[in-house]
């Protein structure tokens, strides 16, 4: 019960890595605000466990998430934990991608875990400690081709970390990345109709096309993306600042 009497806030946490995420914050005593844009998969995650809470909040929507976070913080205390976890992984080519695309990308991405930090550290007291979390992606670390506004974006949340890290350097609180390679979630699902299709595939022959994007050519589990964030909310983690944790089967 490491995180018991804290405020754990994780949003897109009511599916794939931020439910793990979430579900172990819960089970290690975090009282857990979980967030996104539909209340049914929210009802459902939070019934996993009694301090899991739902809130509808959109992380484009700068109003949303501003009093989304200040009510949560007004239920169940200062954001202690705070996981920017929620995104959209969209691709295509380069030359066809549209303005409408790019933007749609960074208000999601990028401007979404601007917003949520920032309403999440007003939560906080001057002396209060705190750890930020942001999800980013082997695409932070790399470029993926046919996926340049998913890139940015990863790419975009590292430099929030790493500027924050610097910023707050004087206080109790780490700001760090997780940066995975392909994790079966729904993200990942949602690409398999489209592979089958293309190269005339069964499921598995499109599960191990993704999974050769990892090193070791197997999907992610969610439960190891869970078992990196927990490290970096640990006491033992509280010197790592402003440091990408590259989750991935070998190196990126
Ligand atoms: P999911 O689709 O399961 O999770 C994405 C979550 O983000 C959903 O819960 C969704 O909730 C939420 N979300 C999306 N848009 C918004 C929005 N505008 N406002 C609020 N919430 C939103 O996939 P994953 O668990 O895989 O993705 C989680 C994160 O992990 C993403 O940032 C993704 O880029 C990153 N990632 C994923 C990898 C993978 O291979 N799966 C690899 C590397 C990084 P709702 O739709 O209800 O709003």
């Amino acid at each position: 019960m490491e995180h018991a009497g804290k405020h754990a806030l994780v949003t897109g946490g009511g599916s794939g890595i931020g439910k793990g995420i979430a579900l172990a914050l819960a089970h290690a005593g975090a009282e857990v605000t979980i967030t996104g844009r539909r209340a049914d998969t929210l009802a459902t995650a939070a019934a996993l466990h009694p301090r899991l809470n739902a809130l509808e909040m959109d992380v484009t929507d700068e109003a949303s998430v501003r009093e989304g976070i200040a009510a949560a913080a007004a239920l169940r205390g200062p954001v202690r934990i705070c996981v920017a976890n929620a995104g959209i992984a969209e691709g295509g080519p380069f030359a066809q991608t549209t303005l409408a695309d790019w933007r749609h990308m960074m208000a999601t991405n990028l401007d979404g875990a601007f917003l949520t930090f920032q309403a999440a550290l007003a939560t906080l007291g001057d002396d209060d400690a705190a750890r930020m979390i942001v999800v980013s992606s082997i695409a932070g670390v790399r470029g993926l081709k046919n996926a340049i506004p998913y890139t940015v974006t990863k790419h975009g949340v590292i430099g929030l970390i790493r500027g924050l890290s610097e910023e707050y350097m004087r206080r109790p609180i780490t700001f760090n990345a997780l940066c995975p390679g392909y994790v079966d979630t729904a993200i990942v699902r949602g690409q398999l109709p489209g592979l089958m299709r293309r190269f005339d595939v069964d499921e598995q022959g499109a599960i191990d096309i993704i999974a050769k994007g990892n090193r070791h050519r197997r999907l992610l589990q969610v439960d190891e993306t869970t078992g990196a964030a927990m490290w970096l909310c640990s006491d033992a983690a509280r010197s790592v600042n402003g440091q990408t944790i590259e989750i991935s089967g070998g190196q990126v």
